[in-house]
């Protein structure tokens, strides 16, 4: 068995240990994405060098008992929309292309304290713009379990060099759906949660209110160490909350007795695939297995989460990414005639479609005339989206879903039809809109050997039971254990 194949808080612990040492364990996911990148195109930029002398440092600071997380020392990579001190940070984009920020992100920042060793910066949608990884600037990323698929998006990068094991896990980000639905195209585990848990200082906008950072990993355990070192207030992002740094990973217990699951049957009906359907199902047995009573019940508002949310994250994006104009930093074209000149050619040229469809979509509903018919609208279903999950959570302790309502697309054929795109969102928009924590786990393989993923989602702050019950049914269940098959792994 490779080191590759251990969970991150295995490789901790055998870092603690001395059976593993910090520069051995960075070599060999140095390696893997040396031999994997060229074909699944998971990294935008790989920190060889920088890597390998952070391992050093840190090495030195776990044997002098300086560090002591159990995630110390375990190499990690990081979505190329969070910042990191002296590193490029491209957003995917053209436009932040030869982008270094002179600072770190504050999730950079608690990575580095806790001895987190950065092996590159993960690709993505461009600015996080999409369901699969496919407007990435630097070319699409592929899947893993098989290389004509997506990788979903927007954290495609993140979740694809998970899964084929080039590194213990990653960090990515969620607006709509990008650590969940990527999680579950390739079979790993993948948590946003509750907005304001996790520090947004330094994630590149957006769209503000649904921004949230969270991991991707290969168990719901090692996902609750991460968040476990990430998570906290921070005054620099003033919709941070109060939540205390640690404890999620010790309150894993594994029993469920008496947790009441909610199915909600609006989320099972038309365009789910059938194969989805069943092992989503079948986990909600694993989990009664496991003492939990589940019960269907209604969430009425699945006509509606699709538009509302692409009309408040277009809106929000229109206005954050009004400041990439080719003057404070960035990309800026060549060849212009005056200042409006600069804009608009830096802007064309700078943007990729995608990001353009969202500016003018963004823009055109903000726009006076159109305000009060969409985007005002669009804040009044958040509001009724918001108390139908209120209303579920007085009944049930948690929901279970799909993650996304098929398995993984073949690259090409969501880029024609980005309405159909936006659909396959259905099930993980609602989650941020109304701002709870929802995570998909592995639950099976399709006839054809792809990850179906499950999604349980909590109350706000309800992380703990959510990270539970996703424990309880890894305990019992190996779908999480699986690898594409150049790794061993499922046919
Ligand atoms: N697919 C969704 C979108 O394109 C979600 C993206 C995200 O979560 N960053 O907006």
């Amino acid at each position: 068995m490779s080191l590759l194949d251990l969970t991150a808080l295995e490789l901790g612990a055998k870092i603690k240990a001395g059976e593993v040492s910090v520069p051995e364990a960075t070599r060999a996911a140095l390696d893997a994405i040396e031999a994997k990148n060229a074909e699944n195109n998971a990294f935008i930029t790989v920190l060889n060098d920088r890597a390998m002398a952070q391992a050093e440092e840190i090495q030195k600071k776990i044997s002098r008992g300086e560090l002591t997380s159990p995630l110390a020392g375990v190499p990690l990579a990081i979505k190329d929309n969070i910042c990191t001190k002296g590193v490029k940070t491209t957003c995917a984009s053209k436009i932040l292309g030869d982008f270094t920020p002179p600072y770190d992100a504050t999730l950079t920042e608690r990575i580095n304290a806790i001895g987190g060793v950065v092996l590159g910066k993960l690709n993505m949608d461009e600015f996080a713009m999409g369901s699969t990884s496919e407007t990435s600037f630097y070319g699409p990323t592929r899947n893993p379990w098989d290389l004509s698929r997506v990788p979903g998006g927007s954290s495609g990068g993140a979740a694809a060099a998970v899964a084929a094991r080039e590194c213990w896990y990653a960090i990515g980000s969620d607006t709509g759906g990008s650590i969940r639905q990527p999680a579950s195209y390739c079979g790993v585990t993948g948590i946003k949660p509750t907005y304001g848990t996790v520090s947004r200082y330094g994630l590149i906008a957006y769209a503000s209110s649904l921004d949230q950072i969270g991991p991707l990993a290969r168990t719901a355990e090692d996902c609750a160490a991460v968040l476990d070192a990430i998570q906290g207030k921070d005054p620099r992002d003033g919709t941070s909350l109060d939540v205390p740094a640690g404890g999620l990973l010790a309150g894993l217990t594994g029993d469920l007795t008496g947790m009441r699951i909610g199915i909600p049957t609006d989320c099972f009906g038309q365009g789910l695939d059938s194969q989805v359907r069943e092992k989503v199902l079948a986990a909600a047995e694993v989990l009664t297995s496991r003492g939990a009573v589940a019960e269907e019940c209604s969430l009425p508002i699945m006509e509606y989460v699709v538009p509302a949310y692409y009309i408040i994250a277009a809106a929000e994006a229109s206005s954050n990414l009004s400041r990439f104009d080719g003057v404070k930093y960035g990309w800026r074209a060549e060849g212009y005639a005056d200042l409006t000149d600069l804009y608009n050619k830096t802007r064309t040229q700078g943007f990729g479609t995608e990001v353009k469809r969202r500016i003018l979509l963004g823009t055109f509903v903000l726009s006076s005339g159109y305000y009060d018919a969409y985007y005002r609208k669009a804040l009044q279903v958040k509001a009724v989206i918001k108390s139908a999950f209120d209303r579920a959570f007085e009944r049930y302790d948690l929901l279970l879903m799909p993650t996304a309502p098929a398995p993984a697309p073949r690259l090409g054929e969501s880029l024609s039809d980005p309405l159909q795109m936006y659909l396959s969102d259905i099930y993980t928009v609602s989650v941020n809109l109304a701002g709870l924590p929802g995570i998909s786990l592995p639950c099976g393989l399709s006839a054809d050997g792809l990850p179906i993923g499950a999604q349980l989602v909590g109350p706000a702050l309800g992380e703990r039971n959510v990270l539970s019950a996703a424990h309880a049914y890894q305990q019992v269940t190996d779908w999480h254990t699986l690898a594409p098959a150049e790794n061993g792994g499922a046919e």
